[in-house]
């Protein structure tokens, strides 16, 4: 050893004292002083990273304090009030009616004083409340976006004044639910031509007959609005039809492997009268559907968002507590591709849907707007859906960690409020101004 070492430290201390005490020390308290003494900091115990959904703070910034108050409330109401028990309503294929109180209180506290009208004329902060809900469950943001979103919204929109004041009110409590029916067996995506479902006027009474196919919430809906075809002059009307009324059945769709907390139907109309009263005034074509589809279809963007956000945080929190190989997953370097293409995904969907939200004061190009977001976000959505229900390997298909209930939600997302097909035909008419749908 370099003796002017030696001496330095002949300075500090007696070195034949320090010889003797080292040549006392077991070979583990030797090495005990020396991690001790060394100048390496100990390793700290990893502490899995809260996820953070908005990465770029595109909401922290874009949001107003009340909107932002509305996301935290649904928010706390989804994880506290539906997390916990919406796994084994899906798994029974059950309507969670339970959460249903505690989702009004949520929605009032969200849309403030008269949540009915404000969730129907202010549809960025009603996108908001699409996006919280199924970020946790999307059966539950069906059950509020057809009863609230198509049925109770129709009746805002195209209801007479004596329509609105039976039906707002007790929509908006829970105290009735509403479904709506426009698709059939026999037209999907060719409704707006192949509507079949008829009515015909027989002095202050229409009679409906045909069938519908679909209809979230029916099987319980105290009220389902029926699109058919005027039989004198062929254009599409809309009705209002309760529950139990002669000649109206409804029974559940069986099967389902999405969304099963929704209850689909068929439903047969037969000779089904409805008086005039119970026609919606403001309907005057298709076209007038086709404005409110316009509108469920950035719902539908919306809700794809959400559920892009929940699928990355569920499948992070996974990851950094799942061990293989002595260490978190999410410290391997393809799993932190998979999270990071899921993250690239959820910013792009977000910045989608804040700039969507910027254009709903142009309605006449919604239409071709939300088509595009809903394309764009939904098939984002299923990809991150895909990357995250493999990142939990098999755990992945087990409804405990949610992923997978999201992951198989997101078929059911992928084809309704238009198939990916229809949506890429609106958007490419608008920018071609060439029809390519038959
Ligand atoms: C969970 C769920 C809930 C729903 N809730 C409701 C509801 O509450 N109310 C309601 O009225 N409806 C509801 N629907 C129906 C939904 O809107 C339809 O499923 C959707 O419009 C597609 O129609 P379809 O299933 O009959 O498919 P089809 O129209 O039979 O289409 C089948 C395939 O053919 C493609 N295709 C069709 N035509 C063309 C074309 N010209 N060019 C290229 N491709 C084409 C489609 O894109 C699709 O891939 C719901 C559906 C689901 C799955």
């Amino acid at each position: 050893m370099d003796t002017s070492r030696l001496a330095k430290l002949a300075q500090k201390a007696d070195l034949e004292a320090v010889l003797t005490r080292l040549e006392a020390m077991t070979a583990e308290e030797m090495a005990d002083l020396l991690g001790a003494s060394s100048a390496a900091p100990k390793k700290k115990p990893y502490q899995p990273p809260t996820p953070d959904t908005d990465f770029y703070n595109l909401f922290d910034r874009a949001l107003t304090e009340p909107q932002q108050h509305a996301r935290q409330t649904i928010r706390r109401f989804m994880l506290d009030g539906v997390a916990p028990v919406i796994n084994d309503y899906w798994e029974r294929g059950e309507m969670p009616f339970e959460v249903v109180p505690g989702l009004r209180d949520a929605l009032r506290e969200a849309f403030g004083p008269d949540p009915a009208k404000t969730y129907c004329t202010d549809p960025f902060l009603t996108g908001l409340v699409s996006m919280e809900i199924p970020r946790v469950d999307p059966s539950v943001g069906t059950f509020l976006g057809v009863t609230w979103g198509l049925a109770m919204y129709s009746i805002w929109m195209f209801g007479s004044d004596e329509q609105k004041e039976k039906w707002m009110g007790p929509l908006e409590s829970f105290d009735a639910i509403g479904s709506w029916a426009l698709t059939e067996p026999e037209h999907g995506s060719d409704a707006a031509l192949g509507l079949a479902t008829t009515a015909e006027r027989r002095g202050d009474t229409w009679v409906l007959n045909g069938a519908k196919k679909w209809s979230g919430n029916a099987t319980f809906a105290d009220v389902t609005v029926i699109w058919a075809r005027d039989l004198e002059d062929g254009q599409v009307k809309g009705f209002l039809v309760e529950k139990g009324t002669p000649g109206f059945e409804v029974s559940k769709l069986e099967g389902k492997i999405a969304k099963r907390s929704v209850q689909n139907v068929d439903i047969v109309l037969e000779d089904v009268e409805v008086a005039e009263s119970d026609r919606l005034p403001g309907v005057r074509s298709f076209r007038d559907v086709a404005g409110q589809l316009a509108i469920a279809r950035a719902g539908v963007a919306w809700e794809a968002c959400g559920m892009a956000m929940g699928l990355y945080e569920m499948t992070l929190d996974y990851c950094t507590r799942r061990v293989q190989f002595g260490k978190p997953i999410a410290g391997f370097q393809l799993v932190q591709e998979g999270l990071v293409r899921m993250l690239g995904n959820v910013v792009a969907i977000q910045g989608m849907m804040l700039g969507l939200a910027g254009c709903y004061d142009e309605p006449k190009r919604l239409h071709e707007r939300a088509s595009l977001a809903k394309v764009f976000c939904v098939d984002k959505m299923r990809e991150t859906a895909s990357i995250g229900r493999g990142l939990l390997g098999g755990n992945g298909i087990l409804l405990e960690h949610g992923v997978a209930r999201l992951f198989a939600d997101a078929e059911a997302v992928y084809s309704y409020e238009g198939s990916r097909e229809m949506n890429v035909l609106i958007t490419g008419r608008a920018v071609t101004g060439l029809s390519a749908f038959v």
